[in-house]
């Protein structure tokens, strides 16, 4: 059944507060601090406690400290109390991730996966034996996010377009109705930011730049991702940074996917992202002059995004893990065309490098659970 997960930032009762101050503190908490910190008396704070812990969401750490005479209990949330599914649907596999509410992954499986025809099939069959090969309590599961390489209408009803998937305006609510599970559909690049943004864990802003085969990206403003009208916020794969140039995918010239993915390694030069990246190593001319090209144009289409958003851009997908050598002439290239920065500090590789879209899909439903609890 399709769910539209939903953050809600305003739930304030003291079990609420209790919760989310414990999911969201890494430190060693005790009773005392807890009520403080929530503002709540010690009654309230032992009744609701007993009923968390009876629910089996907090549970007391194992650690011990000293508080002037008595060895005081610290506290915690129990992790893996609930979990979430997230599913990536690519070109030739299907990737599956389980995450525990602190989205620790539980487990993880790929499966081939090669006729788009039989998507609503294969997802259902492959998530229940995946669910049963990793021992995975069904009852303890939140929900299941599916990533797009594509855009998806915000009603997750209907796929847009998702040119590597040859699919538009391809109708999504069968794989909803064949899943016996909350089910969430989601844009991989919004997802993979999503996981990001979670995993850096300090900045409220943020924008999300993927460099794949297709270039897409996301946009968390305020805590929350922000899809637009549409849905199709952070397609920045379509920003202009070059009018009449390369053609894209999209029908259009001069698109940052048309010089800023994977793919257009494979089409100049023939060969895999890490075979080009030994070729730069070796200064070999050709790849050289195409990656210093790559880094312009999309220094350009990273200033435009933070022009827009002024906050953090933060380069993620397959590209990414090759950029930390060429971080430093990118953020050149990135200063000179920004007149308001006195440094390009905002411009920042990814921090997850494994199965960052799977494990923001499931993130929707973890946040959705602990901020409702
Ligand atoms: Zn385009």
């Amino acid at each position: 059944m399709l769910h539209i997960p939903r953050v809600q930032l305003k739930a304030d009762s003291a079990r609420s507060r209790i919760y989310r101050y414990l999911y969201e503190s890494r430190e060693f908490c005790v009773k005392q601090t807890l009520a403080k910190q929530c503002d709540v008396s010690m009654p309230t704070l032992y009744q609701n406690l007993a009923e968390l812990m009876e629910d089996g969401l907090v549970r007391y750490s194992g650690k011990e400290q000293s508080t002037g005479g008595r060895r005081a209990q610290g506290l915690e949330i129990v992790p893996d109390a609930r979990y979430a599914v997230g599913i990536s649907v690519m070109e030739s596999r299907l990737r599956f991730s389980a995450a525990d509410l602190r989205l620790n992954e539980l487990a993880y499986h790929e499966a081939p996966f090669a006729d788009i025809a039989r998507l609503t099939e294969a997802v259902p069959r492959e998530l229940d034996a995946f669910l049963d090969d990793r021992g995975l309590e069904r009852k303890r599961m939140l929900g299941v996010g599916i990533t797009i390489p594509g855009i998806v209408t915000p009603e997750c009803d209907r796929i847009v377009m998702a040119p590597t998937l040859h699919l538009r305006n391809a109708p999504l609510l069968a794989l909803a109705q064949d899943i016996p599970y909350p089910v969430y559909i989601v844009n991989d690049a919004s997802s993979s930011g999503y996981a990001e943004w979670f995993a850096c864990g300090e900045s409220r802003n943020m924008a999300y730049l993927s460099l794949e085969n297709g270039v897409g990206g996301a946009v968390l403003a305020d805590s929350v991702p922000y899809g637009g009208d549409n849905g199709r916020s952070g397609e920045f794969g379509h920003i202009c940074v070059e009018p009449g140039g390369l053609p894209c995918s999209c029908g259009r010239r001069g698109c940052l996917e048309a010089y800023c993915s994977a793919r257009r390694i494979t089409e100049e030069l023939g060969v895999s992202p890490d075979d080009f990246f030994v070729g730069v190593e070796r200064h070999e001319p050709a790849y050289e002059t195409l990656l210093y090209d790559m880094l312009r144009h999309l220094a350009v289409g990273i200033n435009n995004i933070h022009m827009a958003l002024d906050c953090d851009v933060v380069l993620g997908g397959i590209l990414s893990e090759y950029l930390q050598p060429y971080l430093p002439s990118l953020r050149r290239y990135v200063l000179a065309g920004n007149p308001f920065e006195p440094d390009a500090g905002f411009v920042r590789l990814s921090t997850l490098r494994k199965h960052t879209a799977p494990l923001g899909a499931a993130l929707f439903f973890i946040r959705e659970f602990v901020s409702g609890v």
